[in-house]
């Protein structure tokens, strides 16, 4: 009779299953009964239920992998379930993979089907990724506050600085990727609870499940059934008062997912996301305000940026009076010569009025776009009657936090440049939904610094794009350019990407340390 089982037979003539022939996975020179090994693994609390399967390897033939079901609300990393078996079964029986699923194929007799498992963990049908994995989970997440003095204390028009600050945020998986991520926004040690508090809430997830995780987080800035007395396990919902701080949160991990989601396909996100690499179109900020500088100081600084390559440049501006601003801007503009573009940043300096006499004071000096022009606290009707009266295009969009405020300014607000800042909040999956928000109403992306992230985007956005932020060289971004130890390459106005996977960063932790922020 062949039935398909293996079996042992005992000194006492009794005959044992251990498995159907099937399942018998062949590793180097040794059989491996999966049962064995299941039923080793429903020892550990925390397993509910496990099947072990063989997956094809160039180096033994197959290896084991485990897809294991956790007992309601458990977390386990795949290394905690290989230190299990660790000196208690055979080396070689150990899985080499662990899978965390919430249930297995079946028939609708309730069969569990072998060969779907074995299907879907087959790596040969796909693109081989960086290192072998089958899975992969959240594990960690932490931050690291940065902060790099300037030499001296320099203004916008509403606010000063002392330093160049960011936030790395890093995030592990259970399979040894690490993602990063970065986060412009204050105040940081408040940004990092949050960041911290998240990642305990999304430990465990499908890392590659980004969506998933925005809008788990998302979902706690409303109010939800259970919210108050808890029951779900999660936060109430989030104060009013931490909205700022808790995009910032989501975008530092969205961003660092991202960066695994790359690292995990073995692509760089642009190409993850259909684009392909190209030079892409950058311009240099600059004319921070300090107390003793001259219009000319101005000039010559924003002059500087030209001798670098740049074709476009932009001024901050808004501080003064309207007839001295022009004056200054008139400055600038003799300084850096009639062709290179020149933008100016007015960080919400002005009411209606004021700019629309403001936009005719400095149109003679071919303006390329009006930042920010009017107060935090008007809206995409006040921005359509600024277009309306001025023929300066106008860009907006770094301080809003969602894509539901930055569609405003795009369908109504007579916007032409819109400036999401995926490193201030919610994230590059934020971004990317604004984009294509902004392509179908002919509005342009002019992201808000961090062009060595908002790159991708730009490269993943043909269509739409005008271009990326910098600011300058290493003497006037110290920060953006000791993070990381290879950045994209500025020549002649463009950033040139890399090919590395994710955003193709990678840390330098001596700079972090040499400047890290203690909480
Ligand atoms: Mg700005």
């Amino acid at each position: 009779m062949h039935t398909g089982d293996l079996a042992t037979i005992d000194v006492e003539g009794y005959c044992n299953i251990v498995g159907r022939i099937k399942d018998m996975v062949i590793r180097g020179d040794e059989n491996v009964y999966p049962r064995e090994i299941e039923e080793f693994l429903y020892r550990h609390p925390k397993i509910q239920d496990v099947q072990v399967i063989g997956v094809p390897d160039p180096r033994y033939g197959e290896e084991l992998c485990a897809w294991v079901c956790l007992h309601d609300g458990e977390i386990a990393t795949a290394e905690e379930i290989r230190a299990f078996c660790q000196g208690q079964i055979a080396h070689y029986k150990v899985p080499r993979y662990v899978k965390f699923v919430d249930g297995f194929p079946m028939t609708v007799t309730g069969k569990i089907q072998k060969f779907l498992m074995r299907q879907a963990d087959d790596r040969r049908a796909g693109p081989q990724p960086a290192g072998d994995r089958v899975m992969t989970r959240i594990a960690s997440v932490t931050t690291h506050m940065i902060s790099v003095s300037r030499p001296q204390p320099v203004w916008t028009a509403h606010e000063h600085s002392k330093a160049w600050n960011v936030i790395l945020t890093e995030v592990r998986t259970d399979d040894g990727l690490v993602g990063y991520g970065e986060i412009h926004g204050t105040p940081m040690p408040r940004i990092c609870e949050w960041v911290g508090r998240f990642g305990e809430i999304i430990r465990g997830m499908d890392a590659l499940a980004h969506i998933a995780v925005w809008e788990k987080l998302f979902a706690l800035t409303s109010p939800r059934h259970g919210g108050i007395d808890g029951r779900d396990g999660l936060p109430p919902p989030i104060p009013r008062g931490e909205r700022a701080p808790v995009m910032a949160a989501i975008a530092g991990i969205d961003i660092a997912l991202w960066d695994i989601k790359g690292k995990a396909a073995g692509l760089p996100v642009y190409r993850l996301l259909g684009g392909e690499n190209r030079p892409i179109f950058t311009y240099a900020t600059g004319g921070y305000y300090r107390p003793e500088a001259s219009h000319a100081d101005y000039g010559e600084e924003l002059a500087r940026f030209i001798d670098l390559g740049y074709r476009a440049v932009k001024l901050k501006t808004g501080a003064g009076t309207v007839a001295e601003e022009a004056k200054r801007i008139g400055e600038v503009r003799r300084a850096i010569g009639k062709e290179p573009s020149l933008m100016l940043d007015m960080n919400a300096a002005y009411d209606l009025p004021d700019c629309i006499e403001f936009a005719g004071a400095v149109e003679p000096h071919r303006i390329f776009w009006l930042e920010e022009p009017l107060h935090w606290c008007l809206q995409p009707a006040d921005f359509a009657r600024l277009a309306a009266a001025t023929p300066i295009p106008l860009a907006h969009g770094e301080r809003e936090l969602t894509r539901f405020t930055v569609r405003d300014f795009i369908v109504e607000g007579g916007i032409r440049y819109v400036q999401f800042d995926a490193t201030r909040a919610a994230g590059f999956t934020e971004a990317l939904r604004i984009a294509q928000l902004a392509e179908q109403h002919g509005v342009m992306l002019a992201p808000h610094t961090a062009p060595e992230l908002h790159g991708h985007l730009a490269l993943a956005s043909p269509r739409c794009v005008f271009g990326v932020e910098s600011h300058g060289g290493p003497e006037t971004d110290p920060l953006a350019f000791g993070l990381f130890h290879e950045l994209p390459v500025l020549r002649d106005g463009h950033l040139h990407l890399g090919s590395q996977p994710g955003f193709g960063l990678e840390v330098d932790w001596t700079f972090v340390d040499r400047h890290r922020l203690r909480a």
